[in-house]
């Protein structure tokens, strides 16, 4: 291949946006990878912040598989232990907040597999 810009030049890189042979002298490094353009400079790096963005959120989901179940099956127990003065109503409230818990919970871990 040749270089896209200079077509007596060989090129020696191929941009990682559009897939072009680019010489020495057209290279931009971009810190992370070799773009041949300003245009695919911009491209790659909005390439960049949307994968970075992609991350932290399946980052803080995946922390969340623990946080929320968590925060049902705390107060279930609470209430649970509450109850065992026969009050019903305590109990009902803790065992629906201990199931929601552990169901939301065997979810999310069901689906935290699917990312890695
Ligand atoms: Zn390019
Ligand atoms: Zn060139």
């Amino acid at each position: 291949m040749i270089c896209f810009n200079h077509q007596k030049k060989q090129d020696s890189s191929i941009c990682i946006v559009c897939g072009k042979g680019i010489c020495k002298e057209c290279i931009i490094d971009s810190g992370y990878a070799l773009v041949c353009s300003e245009k695919c400079l911009k491209r790659h790096n909005m390439f960049r912040s949307l994968e970075d963005n992609a991350n932290l959120t399946y980052e803080t989901q995946k922390r969340n598989t623990l946080i929320i179940p968590a925060v049902l099956i705390f107060p279930g127990v609470v209430f649970l232990y509450f109850s065992k003065d026969y009050d019903y109503y305590l109990f009902i409230v803790g065992l629906v907040f201990l199931l929601l818990g552990i169901s939301l919970y065997i979810k999310n871990l069901k689906w935290a597999k699917h990312i890695k």
